[in-house]
């Protein structure tokens, strides 16, 4: 197996262009569970983590949008300025993994491994993120939407790299919520994602029950006609209904970690008491 530790993302792109079955490393937390387990046998591996340039961040304050490194790891995002920018990021990577797993797990890797179940991944959807691409010979952007095409499935050609996503800085509440089977080190058997935008519009995406993450149009849609924003209210019976409209929304499946009734469940809770706690008067 040949492995190149890359320094710059010139000499990572040239190299997947030579190789384009090469293995792409970033913290290894998911990669190295696939290697450890015989599930992958790569031949070349191209280790990303000290390319520099996906390790950093910048905030755009005309567009008001914050622009992550692929290579910006968990714990990172834990920490100021995130948790004023995009709090519901901060909280998703709070409930990721353990503090040692969060040192090495990049947003980019979430990402790149794109699984239902990607913590990071409820949030960049409701955020309309934009994911950037790039290889020796292009750059291109899409919506995280499209760029999750299935479970473990992505808009990645071959070649091409995640350099970066892009997020707006809303002025309105968000917040991340999961269930699973204990209160850390778990894998979400449900998540959500709710964020209010500028314009007081409520979006709100589901991780964990379906085969991608997916954005409730009837519970946005329901919510913009009933919460109060000058106010910052709901009534119980609207939030209920909140709830109701996401879970409807919801495409879960039964397998080992938990039933697809009990996600249905699961995600009509997080969604009344995320609108809730989004609009907690009245
Ligand atoms: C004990 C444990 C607990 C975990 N708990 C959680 C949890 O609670 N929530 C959660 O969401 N995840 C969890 N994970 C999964 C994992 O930590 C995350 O998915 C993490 O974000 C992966 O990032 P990484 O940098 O380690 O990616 P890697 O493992 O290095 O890579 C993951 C995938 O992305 C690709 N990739 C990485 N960077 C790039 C890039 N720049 N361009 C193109 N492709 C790229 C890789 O080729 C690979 O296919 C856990 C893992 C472990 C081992």
């Amino acid at each position: 197996m040949s492995i190149l530790i890359s320094t710059t993302l010139a000499e990572a792109l040239g190299a997947l262009a030579a190789e384009p079955s090469s293995m792409v490393l970033a913290g290894g937390t998911d990669v190295m569970v696939e290697v450890n387990s015989g599930h992958r046998r790569p031949d070349a591996v191209i280790a990303v983590g000290r390319i520099p340039e996906l390790r950093t961040w910048s905030h755009d304050a005309p567009t008001s949008a914050l622009r992550i490194g692929a290579g910006v790891t968990y714990a990172e995002l834990e920490r100021e300025p995130f948790p004023q920018w995009v709090p519901a990021l901060s909280q998703a990577a709070r409930t990721v993994g353990s503090p040692q797993i969060r040192h090495a797990a990049t947003l980019g890797g979430n990402v790149g491994t794109c699984s239902p179940a990607g913590d990071g991944l409820p949030v960049l959807a409701a955020l309309d993120a934009i994911v950037h691409l790039v290889s020796v010979s292009e750059s291109r952007s899409m919506p995280f939407t499209e760029f999750m095409t299935g479970p473990k499935r992505t808009a990645l050609l071959p070649g091409e790299l995640i350099e970066a996503v892009s997020v707006p800085v809303l002025g309105g509440w968000q917040g991340y919520a999961k269930v699973g089977v204990r209160n850390a080190m778990v894998i979400s058997n449900a998540g959500a994602c709710l964020a209010v935008d500028d314009s007081g519009g409520v979006r709100i995406a589901l991780g964990s029950v379906g085969p991608t993450i997916i954005r409730c149009g009837d519970a946005e849609s329901f919510a913009a006609s009933v919460v109060d924003l000058r106010a910052g209210s709901v009534t119980d019976a609207d939030a209920i209904e909140f709830g109701r409209l996401a879970a409807s929304a919801a495409r879960p499946i039964d397998d080992h970690r938990s039933t697809a009734e009990y996600r249905r469940h699961a995600i009509a809770v997080l969604a009344r008491r995320l609108l809730r706690r989004a609009f907690p008067n009245g």
